[in-house]
């Protein structure tokens, strides 16, 4: 009677909660000070001030009744047109409220939207690697079969040969994650152009809208200047997922959208079976509360300083000392090539000699690489930097030794 898939996945060990436990564990025994962990995603600076402010004010002048009530399904009316309004200014894009549909974070958008794309068990959604490992679970639960592209290592921006080898009539969707976790790199806008006019032409080919699903938690979240390219500007048919879990600081508040701008092919029936998606997966409505304090905060910024000191900091040590890093121009990701080339070996070995917590990639689809989450203190960072080190030179002593 037991669902066997999904006692499956609530079975499945997470490399990621294992390795956040074992450190948990390990510093009652060693002190958390001995400590080094990068394991988990869960960004390191508070919300900006305004958020608790706003939450204040609205505890203290709402109604209850109405303030903690169901709101309609897709958010609170006022609440979308603010966004709207923030996209626009942005992005010059003519977004409007009756496009965005509220969620609890950028998950439930992704497996609304992943839903409502797929109508029979031959269809395909082509992923790019790296990639956040639970797309395993979103998409396939959807119903689609999915098609992973091989990260291109030598720039990890897309794999166009292999997309263009994909591509085929079954293709619903390629879901595109920029700035990526884990790789922290932004797709240009050279290259999302290029992909734009590469599906354009399959879906002549094909005689059927392909979809993008972009996954756009860590939009806000760039440095050097760098832009995001707004992709339903490049490529109308583009569905948009969001959240305010890492821009805001918010991941444990659940609050994101899906936003169906009105050039996509079909627009008001894939915001409407989205729409019945968010329903069949139960979720009813985004807290109304955040709802409302996301309404009022949608101008926020995200204190980047912070992390770029981080990033900053980290990438220079690590590539000083011999790792192989990829730059990372957004999220709070650092890949690192694994010295002596396999992750969980060089992952096991960084836990038990140094404290030092490290997630092989194997997982996000990109074998022989680490990701370390920067998103912790940058004392951290500085106490860790020697932990780094003695790994290469105990790599390089036994590479000696042979
Ligand atoms: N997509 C990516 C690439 C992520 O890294 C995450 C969370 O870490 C999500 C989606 C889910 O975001 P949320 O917590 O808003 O549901």
């Amino acid at each position: 009677m037991i669902n066997e898939k999904c006692l499956g996945y609530g079975t499945a060990p997470s490399l990621i909660r294992e390795l956040f436990a074992y450190g948990l564990e390990k510093a009652k025994t060693v002190g958390p000070e001995n400590v080094y962990d990068y394991s988990m995603g869960n960004p390191s600076i508070p919300a900006p001030a305004k958020v608790n402010e706003s939450i204040r004010s609205i505890v203290g002048k709402e109604d209850p009744l109405k303030l903690h009530g169901y709101s309609l399904a897709n958010g609170i009316e006022e609440v979308r047109e603010a966004i709207a309004e923030n996209l626009n200014r942005r992005f010059h894009c003519n977004a409007k409220a009756g496009e965005l549909y509220l969620t609890c974070g950028c998950a439930p958008a992704l497996v609304s939207v992943a839903r409502a794309l797929t109508s029979c068990p031959e269809d395909e959604f082509i992923i790019n690697a790296p990639y956040f490992p639970e797309y395993n679970q979103f998409f396939t639960n959807a119903g689609a079969k999915l098609r992973i592209i091989p990260a291109d290592t030598a720039t990890f921006q897309l794999n166009f040969d292999r997309i263009e080898e994909a591509l085929n009539e079954h293709t619903s969707a390629v879901v595109i994650n920029s700035p990526n976790n884990p790789s922290g790199v932004v797709y240009s806008e050279e290259t999302l152009r290029k992909l734009g006019d590469l599906l354009d032409k399959a879906c002549a080919k094909y005689g059927h809208p392909i979809y993008i699903i972009a996954d756009e938690p860590y939009r806000e979240l760039v440095y050097d200047g760098v832009k995001v390219p707004f992709l339903p500007n490049l490529y109308p048919n583009t569905i948009v997922c969001y959240s305010w879990s890492k821009s805001l600081s918010l991941p444990g508040e659940r609050i994101g959208y899906f936003y169906v701008n009105g050039r996509c092919a079909d627009a008001e029936k894939v915001y409407a079976a989205a729409s019945g998606a968010a329903r069949e997966i139960g979720n009813v409505n985004a807290p109304t509360l955040i709802q409302r304090t996301v309404g009022l905060c949608v101008d926020e910024e995200p204190d980047l300083e912070t992390y770029d000191k981080n990033r900053t900091l980290l990438y220079r040590s690590l590539v000083s000392y011999g790792y192989e890093c990829v730059r990372p121009e957004g999220a709070f990701y650092l890949l690192v090539k694994a010295p002596g080339g396999d992750a969980e070996a060089f992952s096991e070995k960084a836990k038990r000699e140094q404290n030092l917590l490290l997630v092989p990639c194997t997982g996000f689809g990109c074998p022989g690489y680490l990701r370390i989450a920067y998103c912790v203190s940058n004392e951290m960072i500085r106490r860790s930097l020697p932990a780094f080190q003695a790994l290469l030179c105990d790599g390089k002593d036994e590479s000696e030794r042979r």
